[in-house]
């Protein structure tokens, strides 16, 4: 399903017009591998000869630089260079693992009942189809933006690759600090909080870190006919029910609070005031909620998840070596030194080995009382007017994690409404976004690239 034609149309009220590119590009199988050698290298190719066919005018408009392999960062010159901005959206999208699970074909790109189907329609090509179609739209009637532009579209974010840093040293190089950068995260979510009716449009201010951890304890090992009273099996068990039962404490911290206040305003009387109460900033409030839920007690604390585990590989052998790898995601009050320093003093066995396998910080919280929350709200109030626009701290992580070296004010949100199963099909099955819904968020970017 091929454009023809590069005239934007001026009224797509129906989404088709932009549909046929976001289906083009989703006929590329950007597939990312950690293995980059594993990567389709044509198709990725592919898709950026694709974004320059479909949006000939922005793609005309700005200065083009590859970073990576075939990443994109993409320079509109404005009016004014003092407060840039970065637009950001990912190329690459995650594997699928059944094909024959889909309703529709993930690569086909078709539109179906209002919607168009297919790997990446929601993350995050629907997104960068928005942004793009936003500025192609504008760029072909000769706008210039009051501001510099700068679009990231990135090729391995999926699999935390180094583009996204590279895009970061360029603009560092070049004197660029970003007035705001935009990155996907976020959504317009229906269904997301029990007891709140209107959609909700979640705007990341900042993300949790991660750290991922090898415990191990050795053993003499042996015969099991005569296995001793603790073994190394024993002493990884004991520090798994140490680490389960001594949480991290929980605490609302005053993003989190804010978020709560403002889901009352859509919420019934009763909710309101249960919310209100759990909005307090600190720690009774923090118990609570880390007693409603997995969700809501990973609103407010440091989680350990106990993921691998290793013993013995023969039944009648004694395990010489156990050991277990814990998936730690760190709340935005502490950082990788003190969740180290809390699951030794959790474990309290010095005979256990701890390695960390990976670390990253929790990102600093981008400010909400500013000009620049401010404009996103309004954009939301254009596109979603039903919407009610709440911060929130992300506990995914996205490439924008590393702009936070050169910008200060780093949101995650995309514009497109979503409901629990649409959601649930990120990174899953039938993933499709509504036709209607890219008309909203070229809505949304048209309106933020003319208000710079
Ligand atoms: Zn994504």
């Amino acid at each position: 399903m091929s454009s023809t034609s590069h005239v934007p149309a001026p009224l797509d009220a129906t989404g088709l017009h932009i549909a046929a590119k976001l289906s083009a590009m989703i006929q590329c199988r950007t597939v990312s591998r950690p293995n980059r050698q594993d990567e389709d290298r044509a198709e990725f190719t592919k898709h950026v000869a694709v974004l320059n066919e479909h949006f000939p005018a922005i793609a005309g408009a700005v200065v083009q630089h590859t970073l990576g392999i075939t990443g994109q960062l993409w320079h509109w010159r404005g009016a004014d260079a003092a407060k840039p901005v970065v637009l950001m959206a990912h190329q690459d999208v995650v594997p699928v693992e059944s094909e024959a699970d889909w309703e529709h074909p993930p690569f086909a790109g078709l539109v179906a009942d209002g919607r168009i189907h297919g790997r990446g329609t929601l993350d995050d090509k629907g997104d960068m189809a928005c942004i793009l179609q936003a500025a192609d739209a504008l760029a072909a009637t000769g706008f210039i933006p009051g501001q510099d532009v700068y679009f990231f579209l990135g090729d391995c974010e999926e699999t935390a690759g180094n583009t996204a840093t590279e895009a970061v040293d360029f603009l560092r190089e070049r004197g660029v600090t970003p007035w705001l950068v935009l990155d996907e995260g976020g959504a317009v979510a229906h269904q997301a909080f029990p007891g709140v009716k209107a959609p909700v449009g979640v705007i990341g201010v900042s993300e949790k870190g991660i750290l991922d951890v090898l415990l191990e304890a050795h053993d003499a090992g042996g015969h099991a006919s005569a296995p001793p009273a603790f073994g190394a099996v024993q002493r990884i068990a004991r520090a798994i029910v140490r680490l389960q039962r001594k949480s991290f404490p929980a605490n609302v911290h005053p993003v989190t609070g804010l978020m709560l206040k403002r889901l009352g305003s859509g919420a019934p009387a009763l909710v309101r005031t249960g919310l209100g109460l759990l909005s307090r900033p600190g720690r009774a409030a923090g118990e609570v909620l880390a007693r409603v839920g997995a969700e809501p007690a990973a609103m407010v604390r440091t989680t350990v998840a106990t993921t691998e585990l290793a013993g013995s590989d023969g039944i009648n052998v004694l395990a010489r070596r156990a050991a277990v790898t814990l998936n730690i995601r760190i709340s935005v009050t502490e950082s990788v030194d003190s969740v180290i320093t809390g699951i030794r003093k959790r474990i309290a066995d010095p005979k256990i080995k701890h390695t960390v396998l990976s670390a990253s910080e929790p990102s600093p919280v981008s400010p909400v009382d500013c000009e620049q929350f401010a404009l996103l709200e309004a954009c939301m109030g254009h596109s979603h007017p039903e919407a009610i626009a709440v911060p929130y701290i992300m506990m995914a992580a996205t490439d924008s994690r590393f702009f936070t070296g050169i910008s200060g004010h780093v949101y995650r949100f995309a514009p497109l409404s979503m409901d629990k199963s649409q959601r649930g099909a990120i990174h899953g099955t039938n993933e499709s976004v509504a036709l209607a819904e890219l008309v909203k968020g070229t809505a949304f970017y048209s309106r933020l690239l003319r208000s710079l």
